[in-house]
């Protein structure tokens, strides 16, 4: 069929602009929301007419022929069809939801519904980022996030894994960061814990791992590593940075490595908080988030802080950590054999 799939690898950025923009995108967030929670229906993904849709937040962004809908904590404008675009809402409104199960959204209503901008072509996506030349499939910019379901250009479970990563940072700038920025390594570490969540029967699924898939070529199966076994090689190949590196790590640790790297390393650690014996560190997790969040520790007491939460030995967590993923299994084959969807 001629076509040309870009990964999704190069998605960067948002970071900057989470640790960068605080301020002004708390400020502009109650007047862009504000229209959408005082007009619409909360439930019905009714699409209001194209003229009365026009945007009231950021007209230079909007394609032609975006319809406006509402559901849950989203307010959507899209040119995708009627059903496409419903099935996309279904699918934000379970995103805002699994957000929210991880972390409450104590103010919810006073916050306004949050704007998504999801277009069928990547030329009005592209234009709507100012001519970007070779933009990722989608972006949050402090406001909105904008992302692209063009199959032509990009896999699609590829750009709902950027839109739910994508989505964690606009939540949380909406939810924690008014009160303080997480520290790096968590912020993006959920990101990407969301962005790997899968959809299946309606739901959405977080805390999924790709651990590869049996493929035929030619006449043999072979094994297509999945990011189970990447993790496990850099794990082997000693890539990631000491625990204590990476709790106190802020923009320029992050940038001295690739986006790549710190992503697998902030996201297996991540999971394996949430995951790893049972899920017996979740409620230290969730319980050091609010802590930094209401009492953000000094520069020199990150660590202290960390080391209570998770531990006082961060050499033997390390080694617990890379254990458990060296320890994960990778799917027999026979189990897990099919010919490998193009787009998965
Ligand atoms: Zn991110």
């Amino acid at each position: 069929m001629g076509m040309k799939t870009i990964p999704i690898q190069r998605y960067m950025g948002c970071f900057l602009l989470l640790l960068g923009v605080a301020v002004a995108c708390c400020a502009a967030d109650a007047p862009a929301s504000a229209p959408a929670a005082a007009s619409a229906p909360v439930e019905a993904a009714v699409p209001e007419s194209n003229s009365a849709g026009a945007p009231t937040t950021n007209p230079a962004g909007m394609a032609a022929g975006m319809r406006k809908y509402i559901a849950g904590q989203y307010v959507l404008y899209t040119d995708l069809s009627e059903d496409e675009a419903k099935a996309a809402l279904d699918r934000l409104t379970a995103m805002g939801e699994m957000y929210r199960r991880f972390v409450p959204d104590l103010n919810g209503a006073e916050h306004g519904r949050m704007p998504v901008y999801l277009y069928r072509r990547f030329e009005d996506y592209r234009r709507s980022l100012g001519g970007d030349e070779r933009p990722n499939a989608g972006r949050y910019d402090g406001l909105v996030l904008r992302a692209v379901l063009d199959a032509e250009t990009f896999s699609l479970p590829g750009v709902w894994r950027v839109i739910q990563h994508e989505g964690w940072h606009q939540y949380s700038h909406r939810i924690l960061q008014r009160i303080a920025p997480p520290p790096l390594w968590l912020e993006e570490g959920l990101a990407e814990y969301f962005g790997a969540a899968v959809w299946k029967d309606g739901t959405l699924q977080p805390g999924h791992v790709d651990a590869g898939a049996y493929v035929q070529r030619d006449k043999t199966i072979v094994l297509q590593p999945g990011r189970l076994q990447r993790i496990q090689t850099r794990i082997q190949a000693e890539q990631f940075r000491p625990l204590e590196k990476l709790a106190t790590m802020k923009l320029d640790g992050w940038l001295r490595q690739t986006n790549a790297l710190n992503h697998d390393q902030v996201w297996s650690f991540v999971h394996f908080l949430l995951h790893a014996d049972d899920g017996q560190r979740r409620k230290a997790l969730q319980s050091y988030l609010a802590d930094v969040l209401h009492n953000p520790p000094k520069e020199s007491k990150r660590l202290d802080l960390f080391r209570f939460y998770f531990g006082g030995d961060l050499h033997k967590l390390q080694e617990e950590y890379e254990a458990w993923w060296l320890a994960q299994p990778t799917p027999v084959a026979g189990e897990a054999v099919l010919p490998r969807d193009k787009n998965s």
